[in-house]
């Protein structure tokens, strides 16, 4: 990060622009919407800027500026549209002790203008560190469609309530009352103007008041294969609500960074200093933190009720009174499947498709290989790396055709996928030359689809695998 973002109190201090064209038109737009006073110096002022000066929005001086100028200045803008006199004015500024900022020149900046979508109070700032000011742009106006058109008058409202809603007690019973105004009781009531909105609050903190504790919870969410957007929407949420989460190992940073920022993270699935959590160890960890009042989060890679252990997890809270419920994600085969642009089932080749492990707690897994072995079978393979030569050759004794296409897809939706494409006699010495160490599914009956057909995001990861 070469630029860190902050919000400066402006209110009644100086900002000074220098420049009377275009550029000084757009800053002062921006900078009217503060409460700092603003001092222009332009010696040909566009008249726009004459017109606010004599309705006091602030003070024109009609000439180039000077030393001094800028004195006790938090911020200076250099807007004259002439390199020349740009660096001129900035070099005074500077020299009086104010931030300087040249528009359109990143380098000599001190400080950069983000985009910026204004709910006053709720101002959000979004910067690219002037890398893709398009890309800002085009965040901005996404999140303008976002967010309530009333949002401001929401939060000036709840501000000013904050001291009241103080006698709730500390923690989740006042985050559920702000997240209930903000999101629910709130949006509804303004509709009707701001002193219903007010009655509204008064009535809220009534009936939170009353409430007794809500008690801890826990939720079985699915994180799917990888790229956070694939996350679904109450996957989303219940990462916002929770006060803890205990997650796997394959469940990536930038899922996890999606979570409170109070949150106590717990990774149930360390590896490198001593084995990983014993599987009772995580029941225990889970029971505890709901027993103790907490929204629980269990975090799992792809879909929790995929080769996910779920049901030891839910008898443990069963067992201890403890509710929960399950929030379904993408499993890894329908994450791998879409990489190479085929499907699960299809007419008249499979009407079914099996989901089997390569390897159980014993070892590796037995199976119904007969049925596999049939032409036209489709199986996904989960844990299945170590276990590709002995399932290739159950597969072969029990008849299977050696052409058989096999894919192996590693870090499925991930920035570092990768796609193997070979066939069952091949398939141990090509998993092994190709060396692969993330988590990896093997789909049994499938090849990648013709790269000429599928789309150009997915072609050059697939030419480089075959
Ligand atoms: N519940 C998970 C599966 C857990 S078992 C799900 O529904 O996907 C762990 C196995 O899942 C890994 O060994 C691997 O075979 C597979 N897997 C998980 N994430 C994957 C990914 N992004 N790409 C490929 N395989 C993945």
């Amino acid at each position: 990060m070469q630029h860190f973002p902050i919000f400066l109190a402006v209110a009644g201090r100086r900002i000074v622009v220098s420049g009377g064209g275009e550029a000084a038109l757009a800053k002062l737009r921006l900078l009217m919407k503060t409460e700092a006073h603003l001092s222009v110096f332009a010696p040909a002022p566009d008249p726009q800027i004459v017109t606010w000066a004599e309705a006091g929005r602030l003070t024109l001086h009609a000439r180039a500026l000077e030393p001094g100028d800028a004195l006790c200045a938090v911020l200076f803008y250099a807007a004259d549209e002439d390199a020349v006199e740009d660096a001129r004015s900035t070099a005074l500024a500077r020299a009086d002790g104010a931030l300087t900022n040249i528009v359109d020149n990143l380098e000599d900046s001190q400080f950069i203008t983000p985009a910026i979508v204004d709910r006053d109070p709720v101002t959000i700032a979004i910067g690219t560190e002037g890398a893709a000011p398009v890309l800002a742009r085009a965040i901005k106006t996404d999140l303008e469609a976002r967010l309530p058109a009333r949002l401001g008058p929401l939060a000036r409202l709840g501000k000013a309530f904050r001291r009241v809603a103080e006698t709730l007690p500390h923690g989740r019973p006042r985050r559920d009352f702000w997240a209930d105004w903000y999101f629910r009781a709130g949006p509804r009531a303004i509709e009707d103007g701001e002193d219903a909105a007010q009655a509204a609050l008064d009535d809220l903190l009534a009936d939170h008041l009353a409430r007794k504790d809500r008690p801890g919870h826990v939720a079985f969410v699915g994180a799917g294969p990888g790229d956070p957007e694939l996350l679904t929407l109450k996957a989303r949420r219940a990462l916002d609500e929770a006060d803890v989460v205990i997650h796997d190992r394959l469940v990536g940073p930038g899922i996890l960074d999606l979570a409170r920022r109070e949150a106590l993270m717990i990774d149930a699935g360390k590896e490198g200093f001593g084995p990983s959590m014993t599987q009772d160890r995580i029941n225990a960890l889970i029971v505890e933190h709901a027993k103790s009042g907490a929204q629980v989060v269990r975090l799992k890679g792809g879909d929790p009720t995929v080769f996910g252990r779920l049901d030891e997890e839910t008898d443990a809270c069963d067992a201890a009174g403890v509710t929960w419920h399950i929030v379904p994600g993408i499993t890894a085969a329908s994450a791998s499947v879409a990489a190479i642009g085929q499907s699960l089932t299809s007419r008249g080749r499979n009407a079914s498709v099996r989901f089997v492990t390569g390897h159980d707690m014993k070892g590796f897994a037995d199976h119904d290989w007969k049925a596999l072995a049939r032409p036209g079978e489709v199986a996904a393979i989960y844990m299945g790396k170590r276990a590709a030569r002995f399932i290739q050759g159950r597969l072969l004794m029990h008849g299977a055709d050696r052409a058989t296409p096999v894919t192996v897809i590693e870090n499925a939706t991930r920035p570092d996928q990768r796609i193997l494409s070979t066939t069952l006699a091949d398939l141990s010495r090509d998993l092994s030359e190709a060396d692969l160490t993330g988590p990896a599914l093997t789909l049994i009956g499938l090849a990648p689809r013709a790269a000429i057909t599928l789309g150009t995001t997915i072609e050059p990861r697939l030419q480089e695998a075959l």
